[in-house]
């Protein structure tokens, strides 16, 4: 393990995960590259504030997010070619991980700049590592589409897949997931993650019905990892 500082590179996409909850779950090395980029690219640039000013840094800031992202991606390339260094940064946890930054990360490597991602926080590994589900093959899905038809069509491969699998879920649509898991994979292993790294995290463990009983009595609030234990015995698979 090395514990030299090289100093950051001129014309480099750092990456850079923050917390999802708890703030101390911020990495030394995120906070250095934070204190030592030329400019922060944020998903919300007010939200990022807090947490800079949280740590003490005063930094330029820039917004990159869903909607100008063809447009700042353009910018920050141009940025990073004049030598700057750039920190990305989303609301919580990783960039490019269900948030903006794939877009940026593909124009820089198309450049031929460098992008370094300095790790950190991410839920789906945070939840999964915690759920007691198998981890050796997992799927990462992310969010569910919104639009039934396309809803229907990703639940209904759901069942075919191997090894656990991780969805993201807002917490205003968190009953309705659980009842389509009533519906299509009534008999798996489901485990919900919520509020993780915060006060009232914990884990709920059951079959889907369970756990949509106790998400209708109680309200789930907050953010929530669901998943979905692989099926027991694996599925017959055609030779
Ligand atoms: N990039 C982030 C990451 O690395 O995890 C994910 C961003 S995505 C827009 C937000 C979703 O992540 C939430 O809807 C929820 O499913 C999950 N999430 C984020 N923070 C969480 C937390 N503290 N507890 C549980 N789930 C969380």
């Amino acid at each position: 393990m090395s514990d030299a500082l090289p100093p950051l590179q001129a014309g480099t996409l750092y990456l850079v995960a923050t917390p999802i909850g708890n703030l101390e779950d911020i990495t030394l090395r995120a906070l250095r590259v934070l204190r030592e980029c030329d400019l922060v690219a944020a998903e919300d640039t007010r939200r990022t504030g807090q947490l800079l000013r949280h740590f003490d840094i005063r930094k330029p800031m820039l917004s990159y997010f869903k909607f100008n992202e063809a447009r700042r991606s353009e910018e920050l390339i141009q940025r990073l070619g004049g030598g700057a260094k750039v920190a990305l940064v989303t609301d919580a946890g990783t960039p490019g991980i269900s948030d903006p930054g794939q877009r940026v990360v593909q124009a820089a490597i198309a450049a031929g700049l460098r992008v370094e991602p300095v790790p950190g926080p991410c839920a789906l590994v945070a939840a999964l590592t915690a759920s007691g589900l198998p981890t050796e093959e997992f799927h990462f899905i992310g969010f569910l589409p919104q639009k039934s038809g396309r809803r229907r069509q990703r639940l209904a491969m759901l069942a075919d897949l191997p090894g656990a699998i991780v969805l993201y879920e807002s917490p205003y649509r968190i009953e309705k997931l659980l009842g389509e898991l009533v519906e299509w994979l009534p008999d798996r292993l489901v485990v919900v993650a919520r509020e993780l790294t915060k006060r009232f995290e914990e884990f709920l463990r059951g079959r889907p019905a369970e756990i949509l009983g106790t998400a209708r009595q109680r309200k789930l609030q907050g953010e929530s990892v669901v998943m979905i234990g692989p099926a027991d015995p694996p599925p017959m698979t055609a030779k």
